[in-house]
């Protein structure tokens, strides 16, 4: 059995530097869709961090935006925080519309919103599969092709970025793995690989570059039951060869990351942040 090094050492959590001084994303403008909670609210803060304006999109849980706000203008950038519902087009198209009546243009989107109705295949109802759908494959369908819309009328501004603008959908390894139980959130997360790859295909001419990040395990509310008492943290180990849990700040890092030119030459590509999840970890001992 292989020792669970995090446990003897107390690993400190994962944290992002506060304000970082390298400003990769100075002048740059960056939509974040539910980002109130969870992976979206730490990329939304790392994004100010480096620099950028944010427009926090949310649908729930405004109070979250009382410290998000000053924290970005802290480090420079202006912070918006904007509700609306990212499977509803008409709501959509007053997000960016907010960002360009605000900040001028769109540089960034980050694809997070998204959400679970978890049943067992033969008892999920339409309304489920179809919620699930709605939210997490139409919704990043709606948000990116707006932003290709802004990105292709604003162009390059070389003063801000190389790539006219820059498209981050937050998918999960279940992209590849299949889900017993979430067949719905499964369909949904394998709809926005393909989805992804075919944009950046399509409008890599246009310097419009698109990449997703496909988080393993991270502590966030979507799965508290799965991490929070110690049995459950046990049997979730079992799915991670590096053996720790994610946090928001390894997804948060990676976006950062992606929407800076120094990941230039990555277009169409699925980033795993998983710790090895998709590494069949059965196989470590079987097989
Ligand atoms: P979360 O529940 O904290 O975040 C999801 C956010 O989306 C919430 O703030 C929620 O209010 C918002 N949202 C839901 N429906 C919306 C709508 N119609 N319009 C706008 N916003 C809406 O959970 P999270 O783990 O931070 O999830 C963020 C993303 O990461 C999701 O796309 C999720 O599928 C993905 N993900 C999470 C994990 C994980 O382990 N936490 C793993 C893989 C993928």
């Amino acid at each position: 059995m292989v020792k669970n090094i995090y446990e003897d050492q107390n690993y400190p959590e994962a944290v992002l530097p506060s304000c970082p001084i390298d400003k990769k994303l100075k002048g740059q403008t960056a939509i974040v869709t539910g980002a109130s909670s969870g992976i979206g609210q730490s990329i939304a803060l790392a994004m100010g961090r480096a620099g950028a304006n944010v427009i926090i999109n949310y649908i729930s849980g405004d109070e979250a935006l009382k410290e998000m706000v000053p924290e970005i203008e802290r480090c420079g950038g202006k912070a918006i925080g904007f509700q609306a519902d990212v499977s509803k087009e008409d709501q959509v198209q007053a997000i960016f519309a907010k960002a360009c009546e605000e900040f001028g243009t769109v540089d960034i989107l980050v694809n997070n919103a998204g959400l679970q109705q978890d049943a067992a295949f033969d008892e999920m109802t339409l309304a489920q599969w179809q919620k699930v759908i709605d939210v997490n494959l139409t919704g990043q369908f709606l948000c990116a092709r707006e932003a290709v819309r802004e990105f292709k009328k604003s162009g390059v501004k070389k003063e801000v970025s190389c790539a006219a603008g820059k498209i981050i959908c937050v998918s999960s390894v279940h992209e590849v793995i299949p889900w017993a139980g979430h067949v719905n959130y499964a369909a949904s997360k394998g709809g926005v690989m393909l989805m992804m790859k075919s944009i950046a295909q399509e409008c890599a001419p246009f310097r419009i570059r698109i990449n997703s990040i496909c988080p393993g395990a991270i502590k966030t509310p979507i799965n508290t039951e799965a991490w929070s008492t110690p049995e459950a943290q046990k049997e979730l180990l079992k799915l991670i060869p590096y053996q720790r849990v994610g946090e928001t700040a390894d997804i948060a890092r990676v976006a950062v990351w992606l929407a800076s030119d120094d990941s230039d030459y990555i277009n169409g590509t699925s980033i795993f942040v998983d710790g090895g999840m998709c590494l069949y970890p059965g196989f470590a001992t079987g097989g």
